[in-house]
């Protein structure tokens, strides 16, 4: 913590209002739980000072098996698994043709496949005054946090926030104002420098399988050309800012928290995931990343904190997955096993012989560690026996380098939920979802698909992958350290206790007592 934050704090102690004026929902992609331990000691703006006054649920989990950017955020704001909120897996997340996008062209998106409700909607029954903010670098972490509800959201496009059809048929003008800036194409052949001199990083800076191979040390350096450059941006340090900017601009034009209603704002910040992709967890890239972003949200906080006063802000900050090493990496540190593991030929060997007896093309998918069989009935009704096909791929998946486990959904039903595997599929996979088979690796190894890069990545029932942070903020907060364990599902139903709202439907989490404060 810096000493002028701290002074900065002590000086908005105005009287607070009874409830909050504003919710905010901070959601970093691919935030590890580990890195605020690592880097604790550097961290001095707005992750140092959730870590210092917060409630902060240090052994806590997107406790579900397809550890994905979609899954993960649309837990963290309706309080229910997977298998509950229809949000499986990030290939069917958002995308929607019918839901084109306003203004730039790209792909539609909509929350199309969630299912339920989610805390906007309990606050808004409260509420009809209630407004919701959302925003994020892509277009699944803007949408998945308030479900269903048609309000404010908005993700970032080739250079510009925009947002779609199911939402709205314009651009309002605080939204065209801060697109007309153009500030990441103006930031063509702008450098990503460390921000503290290179002694502060213990991490090397040239591991040549970082990256593709390719600009693997610092400094960085955007595209020259500006269009090319504010697709890099999404990949730079710069578009966090940018998005917490965005977000501020929308607070101030909206009037949230502003209204004699509580509002919401959820910001999903998504930087942190394509640096730990390209560079790893490991890295000095994602060192220097997660330090910007602490100096990024000490900035957003004291702004928000001066509007509403640090008194009637409540604040969660979480993540959507970890992420696992590279298997380069992970070998090095004497995991030998890890490996890159893909399935994509066999499964097409397998749908060729389907092909040549039924017809009908690609039956099997494989994707997300799960088999898919979508037309399960129409293979039978061409005489396939088709349990007797999904045994023999199990049994040619057990046999892959690097598969730990094969299971059958229905199979887990029964078995030991201390098993987190066992858990997390359970919690991941809706009955008659045409889920057939689920494939899980061995600890440090990845799955890879044909024609993409080499990167770190995450989607296992691992903890790597599965365990993330936790923390809530705020005048109703009990802060401290919280040891046991905890899911990110607990974050909505703690929410509306401390809002006094009743959830729309039965919820998977569950309220966190212990962090709130008896009322003074
Ligand atoms: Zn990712």
């Amino acid at each position: 913590m810096n000493a002028p934050l701290l002074l900065f704090l002590g000086l908005l102690g105005t009287a607070p209002a009874p409830r909050p004026r504003l919710v905010v929902v901070i959601t970093v992609d691919q935030l590890r739980a580990d890195y605020l331990d690592r880097y604790r000691a550097q961290l001095t703006g707005g992750l140092g000072l959730l870590l210092k006054r917060g409630a902060v649920f240090a052994d806590a989990y997107q406790d579900h098996a397809v550890t994905e950017t979609a899954p993960g955020h649309a837990t963290i704001l309706s309080g229910r698994w997977p298998a509950h909120t229809g949000i499986v897996r990030n290939a069917a997340g958002v995308l929607d043709s019918a839901a084109p996008l306003v203004g730039v062209t790209g792909p539609g998106a909509a929350p199309t496949r969630f299912r339920g409700t989610a805390f906007f909607d309990w606050l808004k029954a409260a509420e009809p005054g209630a407004r919701a903010l959302s925003v994020s670098g892509k277009d699944r972490g803007a949408i998945l946090p308030i479900g269903r509800a048609k309000q404010q959201v908005y993700w970032y496009v080739g250079g510009y926030f925009t947002t779609s059809r199911y939402y709205a048929d314009s651009l309002p003008d605080w939204v065209r104002a801060f697109n007309g800036r153009r500030l990441p194409f103006r930031a063509a052949g702008a450098t990503w420098n460390l921000l503290l001199p290179a002694r502060a990083y213990p991490e090397p800076d040239s591991e040549p399988y970082e990256h593709d191979g390719k600009d693997f040390t610092f400094p960085h350096q955007l595209s020259p050309d500006s269009a090319q450059a504010a697709l890099e941006y999404l990949g730079v340090p710069s578009m966090d800012s940018l998005t917490l900017a965005f977000a501020l601009e929308g607070v101030r034009a909206l009037a949230l928290g502003s209204r004699g209603a509580v509002d919401l704002l959820s910001v999903s910040l998504s930087t942190t995931d394509y640096v730990g992709h390209a560079y790893g967890p490991d890295s000095r890239e994602i060192h220097d990343q997660v330090l910007r972003l602490d100096r990024s949200l000490g900035l957003f906080l004291q702004q928000l904190f001066v509007r509403y006063g640090s008194g009637n802000v409540l604040i969660v900050l979480t993540a959507d997955h970890g992420v696992t090493p590279f298997p380069e990496r992970s070998r090095a540190e004497g995991h030998r096993d890890a490996q890159r593991v893909n399935v994509d030929s066999m499964i097409a060997a397998v749908n060729a012989q389907l092909d040549q007896r039924a017809g009908g093309g690609a039956w099997l998918a494989f994707e997300s560690g799960m088999v898919l069989l979508p037309r399960r009935g129409e293979l039978a009704g061409q005489g396939v026996n088709v349990d007797s096909v999904v045994a023999d791929v199990a049994a040619r998946l057990r046999a892959v380098p690097g598969v730990a486990r094969v299971d059958r959904p229905a199979d887990l039903a029964g078995k030991d939920t201390s098993d987190a595997v066992v858990r997390r599929w359970l919690h991941q996979v809706p009955l008659n979802a045409g889920v057939e088979l689920v494939a899980t690796l061995r600890p440090y190894s990845i799955w890879v698909y044909l024609n993409l890069p080499a990167t770190a990545t995450h989607g296992q029932p691992s903890d790597l992958d599965a365990h993330v942070p936790l923390i809530f903020w705020g005048r109703a907060i009990r802060g401290g350290v919280y040891g046991e364990r905890v899911n990110t599902v607990d974050i909505a139903p703690t929410l509306a206790r401390l809002l006094g709202l009743t959830p729309a439907e039965p919820l998977d989490g569950r309220v966190l007592t212990e962090a709130i404060a008896a009322p003074d």
